[in-house]
């Protein structure tokens, strides 16, 4: 763990060494288990080296160890052990939860998951997203755990690697898992990662680096004992017992920090810094108080960590004061516990509570999480603390790649439609299907973090009014809706066209019988611009086409009114807009039906049977005849009531059969009858009435399914 004690090259860790390590804190046979995972990793790995040329497993046990050192427990060490095994042997997933357990078997995959994303070659802007996506990735945070340490052996052992090699994997150790390791607070870990990060990825700037460090080391130490010791006596006058030590800058900080704020070595290292250790947060301001009666303070330096802590949990004072020759000095001041946050952040709670070993290990996570909070909650109103920690553990984004391997962020639940609209809004428009990890997936399927998502697109393609049922973004919603509301008016057009032609038939005419004259007479007496006005005011209900009809051909014989409706307009389903079904009796194809001409909202579909059409009756005129195509295509949303006596489960068992039956559920409702029954009402989408006659005939062979018929209003 700590960069002083790397282990010796030659000498390889062994499973004794980290049996002895995990008897400190395990209990015997969760140890046997353990040995256990190392029988079964070295006999998948059998035959498997390193680049070093040490026997594979040698690995593992490494990562094991580092965690180990973090009182991980148990399922976490076999996990460690069984790291690459699903990646690099043909071990399945499967036999891992036979062999030990679910658990296990799931960590192991979260981490070969992780392991095979691969940052590659991707711009550094990319860097926050790809982390992010990990974050997101992951369910666990121990997989966090076990992939850091992983990196942080295979960073111990990078020598015998190739130099462009290791150059690429120095560099995603910096740009990727050595932030992840600062998110997650585990101090200890992310420096090492960077001083090896910056070793291997600038060795000649790390080599300078270090020479001037020890260099100066020398020249400094005088100074550092003087401050130390009077720093130490003066808490011994005012009775406060506290650990001090001096610190050094980390070479990976001076580096970024040269860089970053183009300063040189000397103005950056020229700071000589402490920290204080005191048991309680009281003694932390105490200490403060002294420090700035011991040597003045700089004003504008003082930072209070402790009352609005870092996001990763840090807590701690800072504060720099002018020292003896001027000198500045950097003192930070915290408490026991913020000391152990401070070093290994999320690991605190495995180290700190080893013994217990009912805590499964996500709660653990979450008392972290609820131990920030609290912090959070005493620092008062910091929204982007907050924001800051549930991004990671819980995200509410996707993050998904392009085919060129660009990260995009989409909200959870997103689908292909709105990643589509997110790429481009001519892709949304003209988007067909996807693949989706090079599989064939419909425009609804929603996305996950990591897959790659390629749109097929096609020319004359065109968006649906249904996507709005599913799609969650409001850049795919805002451009869905703009083409709808421009389609309206052609879809109007065109119907408004074919019923007029309609009503032209029951008068034993046709629209191409009647001639310019007439039509130019009719818009000049009813002040419409064009032939197409006429349409889309008829399409949209402005106006009755048997009216106009009649206008047309001047004829208003009373009979003609009884001949018309001999006619129907037939539906197909694929009307668009201005055919709607009504919400109140969900007519599905096979229904006898109905149709309202409704001004402004074009033709509304009912039942015949539905109860509002009696109140309609009065408007006959508004009324016409309305039949299915043969052909009628799409999804109808048709209504479902279901009751069960009181048993659980038998909702899951409704939902698998209404999903094999190939039809969606929309919306459930569940209502509590008497103590005994309850009354599920599920909102489907059907195909027509047979469809849905086969979906109820299959519930009801469900055992506790009493009753079940449609719902109508
Ligand atoms: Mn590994």
């Amino acid at each position: 763990m700590n960069v002083k004690t790397l282990p010796v090259q030659d000498e390889i860790f062994r499973i004794s060494h980290l049996s002895d390590l995990l008897e400190e804190y395990l209990e015997p046979d969760q140890v046997q288990d353990v040995y256990k995972a190392y029988l079964f990793g070295a006999e998948a790995h059998d035959g498997q080296h390193r680049v070093s040329g040490e026997p594979y497993i040698t690995h593992p046990l490494a990562v094991a160890k580092i965690l180990a050192d973090m009182r991980m427990d148990y399922q976490g060490i076999i996990a460690a052990i069984l790291h690459d095994v699903i990646e690099d042997t043909p071990t399945a997933k499967e036999q891992i939860e036979k062999e030990f357990s679910k658990e296990v078997a799931e960590l192991v995959d979260g981490v070969s998951k992780i392991t095979l994303m691969d940052f590659g070659s991707k711009a550094e802007a990319q860097a926050e997203n790809f982390r992010k996506m990990m974050l997101a990735m992951v369910k666990d945070i121990r997989v966090i755990m076990i992939k850091l340490a992983d990196r942080l052996h295979n960073m111990r052992t990078l020598g015998v690697m190739r130099p462009e090699k290791r150059r690429r994997i120095a560099r995603e150790t910096l740009e990727i898992y050595a932030p992840i390791a600062n998110r997650l607070g585990m101090n200890k870990v992310r420096l090492e990662l960077e001083d090896l990060g910056l070793q291997a990825h600038y060795p000649q700037r790390y080599r300078v680096l270090k020479e001037a460090v020890i260099k100066s080391r020398g020249n400094r130490k005088e100074i550092l004992n003087t401050i130390e010791t009077s720093i130490k006596r003066r808490l011994r006058q005012e009775e406060l017992k506290g650990d001090v030590a001096g610190r050094e800058k980390h070479l990976y900080s001076i580096y970024t920090k040269m860089v970053s704020k183009r300063l040189s070595f000397r103005e950056v290292f020229d700071m000589y810094a402490f920290r204080v250790v005191v048991n309680s947060v009281d003694e932390c301001y105490r200490v403060l108080g002294v420090m700035h009666s011991l040597y003045k303070p700089v004003p504008g330096k003082f930072k209070d960590y402790i009352a609005i802590p870092k996001a990763n949990g840090y807590q701690s004072l800072h504060t720099v004061l002018f020292g003896p020759y001027g000198v500045p000095i950097e003192i930070q001041i915290r408490s026991r516990d913020m000391d152990g946050v401070a070093e290994s952040g999320v690991a605190a709670h495995w180290l700190y509570k080893s013994g217990d070993n009912n805590s499964s290990t996500s709660l653990r996570a979450r008392e972290w999480l609820r131990t920030l909070l609290e912090l959070q909650k005493n620092a008062g109103d910091s929204l982007e603390f907050i924001e800051n920690v549930k991004i990671d553990l819980f995200p509410d984004e996707v993050y998904v790649f392009t085919p060129l391997g660009e990260i995009m962020e989409m909200p959870r639940g997103a689908t292909v439609v709105d990643f589509a609209y997110a790429v481009h809004s001519d892709v949304g428009n003209t988007c067909v299907a996807a693949r989706v990890d090079r599989r064939l997936m419909p425009l609804r399927s929603q996305l996950y973090n990591g897959q790659t998502v390629e749109i097929i697109t096609a020319n004359g393609a065109h968006p649906n009014p249904s996507w709005l049922n599913f799609i969650v973004t409001a850049k795919a919603r805002t451009n869905v809706r703009y083409y709808l509301k421009h389609l309206r008016r052609d879809e109007a057009v065109e119907l408004g066209k074919r019923m007029l032609d309609k009503s032209l038939r029951g008068l034993d005419s046709t629209l191409s019988d009647v001639d310019d004259d007439q039509m130019s007479e009719l818009l000049e007496v009813n002040h419409l611009a064009d032939v197409d006005a006429l349409f889309e005011d008829i399409g949209m209900g402005g106006r009755l086409s048997l009216l106009v009809a009649r206008q047309l051909l001047d004829s208003y014989d009373e009979t003609v009114g009884d001949k018309a409706k001999s006619h129907s307009l037939v539906i197909k389903g694929t009307e668009g807009m201005v055919v709607s079904f009504a919400k109140c009796c969900h007519p599905i194809p096979g229904d006898p039906v109905v149709g309202f001409v409704s001004t402004g909202r074009g033709i509304v579909v009912h039942t015949q049977g539905c109860n509002n059409i009696a109140d309609y009756r009065k408007l006959a005129d508004k009324w016409i005849d309305v039949e299915w195509s043969h052909e009628v295509e799409g999804d109808f949303v048709a209504e479902m009531r279901v009751d069960v006596a009181n048993q659980r489960g038998v909702l899951a068992t409704l939902a698998a059969i209404i999903s094999d039956m190939d039809s969606n559920i929309e919306n459930v409702d569940i209502e509590e009858r008497d103590g005994m029954t309850h009354s599920i009402n599920f909102t489907l989408t059907v195909k027509n009435r047979d469809h849905l006659a086969g979906i109820i005939r299959r519930a009801r062979s469900v055992k506790s399914v009493m009753r079940i018929s449609r719902k109508k209003n």
